[in-house]
């Protein structure tokens, strides 16, 4: 059997329910997915688990989707930030579909000195990681955090959480650290961020201030320099390695 629609919907969920679905959604269950009445499909909303559900009526502005039964459990994902700096429209678009698929459980636009992207758009970005989590079949929906500037990010930083700084030029450093070095301790998934430059790299300065943080780690990700977005991709998947959730 094909596997079924997977939509992200903000009311609670619960046995028995009816929902009403609108505009967007409602497009496309009925115009692109062609779905009718009776058809199924699953429903989350990132704290009620998965639920089983099925159209229940179709009018030419809404839709009734009643809750069949929960089909999974709501579980805790891995507390893993992206903090990174803005890059062209497609790159960033991937960005949030591919990281969001790594588990990322929330985005932060930082604005470093060689940044040269300082418009973005959050809510395409959110729009793009809702449709990935409903194709990977997460059960949350990652959140978004308005761009700020990297020294107010850092001034403002809780110091429980780890930033993992993605530093190409560490990788000649003789105490260079690969992700495959840190401490991670399974059972107490750590909270952490991972920050990644933009193309233009961080600036020495920038690099001098994170050096004396006592929360930052600057991590290399090999001898190759990779584009902002494969740095991304690759450190969130080396990351989940790390903690045994990949
Ligand atoms: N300015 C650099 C490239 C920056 S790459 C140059 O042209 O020489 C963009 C970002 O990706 C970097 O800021 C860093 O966060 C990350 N990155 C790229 N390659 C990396 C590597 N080998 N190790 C760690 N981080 C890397």
């Amino acid at each position: 059997m094909a596997s079924l629609i997977r939509l992200y919907v903000e009311a609670d969920l619960q046995d028995g329910k009816t929902l009403e679905i609108q505009a967007g959604q409602l497009h496309y269950l009925k115009n692109v997915m062609r779905l009718g009445r009776g058809a199924q499909l699953a429903l989350f909303n990132g704290r009620d688990g998965e639920y089983l559900a099925e159209i229940v009526e179709i009018e030419k502005k809404s839709l009734q989707i009643k809750l069949l039964e929960q089909t999974r459990q709501q579980i805790l994902d891995p507390d893993i930030w992206l903090v990174f700096a803005p890059v062209k429209k497609s790159r960033i678009d991937m960005i949030a579909e591919k990281a969001t698929e790594l588990g990322v459980a929330k985005f932060v636009p930082v604005i470093t000195d060689h940044t040269n992207v300082e418009r973005v758009k959050v809510d395409r970005l959110r729009a793009n990681a809702i449709e990935a989590a409903e194709q990977c079949r997460r059960l949350t929906v990652p959140e978004f955090e308005e761009p700020q500037a990297l020294s107010k990010l850092l001034d403002n930083w809780d110091e429980t959480r780890r930033l993992l700084v993605m530093d190409e030029t560490a990788e000649n450093a003789p105490d260079a650290v690969k992700m495959s070095d840190l401490r991670a301790d399974k059972i107490n998934i750590p909270s952490d961020a991972i920050l990644i430059g933009p193309e233009g790299g961080f600036s020495p300065s920038e690099l001098d201030l994170m050096e004396k943080l006592p929360f930052v780690t600057k991590v290399s990700l090999g001898g190759r320099i990779l584009r902002a977005e494969t740095a991304a991709l690759a450190a969130l998947a080396l990351w989940q390695e790390l903690i045994g959730q990949s």
